[in-house]
């Protein structure tokens, strides 16, 4: 059978990563990369997405014409039978009509997925999740998200959106998470709620070499991962309590689903060894014997580009 072309692309709240994919092996044929910081609302998102297509299509010798499918992974909610982005505060758009906005202009069928979504199916097919039908991935980020993967297929739940481990309660009085609602796994173990922890601790009086590493600008994962190796306090606190609520989280996944492998992704996993290593022994130790002693854990292998790889899939999932 001929080799056959799609694009993938994983549309975020900071960026934006479309690619051309090989759909029998999962290969990167061409990419393009733009920043969406500073683009919010429908108008501004439409046009980058456009753009960065036609900017994709123009850097490779493919022709659109052997280009099967557009497949686009969305942080939010979606309506993936109509292809419409429902809601997505990380991008400020509601409501956006995205396969119709990109079928009208490059008449190439387009599908829309969730970004954990994709990523997970990316991890399935050519990744860490290859050769499992029972499984999760849990990816920390911005905020954390993960998918349930029963049987080979992704439970989307009733009204498609299960797996909000992010939302899972570890704190009932606890503090104030992003979706309104108190003490949420989120609220404490995502990438932004350690930053918050940190930079609260450092206005109220703390000291922590991370004042100078970042210049307090924005925290990435290098800076914690320097300030972790230097020891440092305030760093060191904040990322053992993220660790300590992600194994109440992760265990209660695994004491409830029993998955045989949990896949784990995101900037501080991929970035910090001693954060996944500690996240794994966290869940462990609080999870219950059989699942803790069954449970397989492993690194998401395709980093960044698990959900282009997966997005461009999506066709071969929407039958
Ligand atoms: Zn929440």
């Amino acid at each position: 059978m001929a080799t056959e072309f799609s694009i993938g692309i994983d549309l975020g709240g900071t960026k934006i990563l479309a690619a051309i994919v090989n759909e029998k092996t999962g290969e990167i044929i061409a990419e393009v990369k733009n920043k969406t910081k500073k683009e919010k609302g429908e108008e501004k998102i439409a046009k980058i997405l456009l753009d960065t297509i036609d900017e994709l299509l123009a850097t490779t010798e493919i022709k659109k014409e052997e280009i099967k499918s557009i497949g686009i992974g969305l942080a939010g909610q979606v309506d993936r039978k109509n292809g419409v982005l429902l809601n997505s505060p990380n991008i400020n758009c509601q409501n956006l009509e995205v396969k119709k906005i990109v079928e009208e202009k490059f008449s190439i069928p387009t599908y829309i997925g969730n970004d954990v979504e994709v990523a997970t199916i990316g991890e399935m097919t050519f990744g860490a999740g290859k050769g499992y039908s029972d499984l999760c991935c849990i990816f920390i980020g911005t905020g954390v998200g993960s998918s349930i993967v029963q049987d080979g297929k992704i439970r989307k739940g009733y009204t498609g959106s299960a797996g909000e481990i992010g939302h899972i309660i570890v704190d009932s009085n606890g503090r104030v998470c992003g979706c309104g609602g108190n003490g949420c796994l989120e609220a404490y173990a995502s990438r932004s709620a350690i930053e918050t922890r940190i930079l609260g601790a450092i206005k109220k009086g703390r000291k922590s070499i991370i004042t100078d590493l970042s210049k307090l600008k924005s925290i990435s994962t290098k800076h914690i991962k320097q300030a972790l190796d230097a020891h440092d306090e305030v760093v060191t606190s904040y990322v053992n309590e993220a660790i300590q609520y992600l194994g109440i989280g992760i265990a209660s996944v695994m004491n409830f689903y029993n998955p045989e492998l949990i896949i784990l992704g995101g900037g501080l996993i991929q970035g910090i060894d001693e954060f996944y290593i500690q996240t794994i022994k966290s869940a462990r130790a609080k999870s219950l014997p059989v699942c803790s002693n069954s449970t397989t854990f492993k690194k998401a292998e395709l980093g960044d580009y698990s959900g282009v790889v997966g997005a461009s899939l999506l066709r071969w999932r929407n039958k």
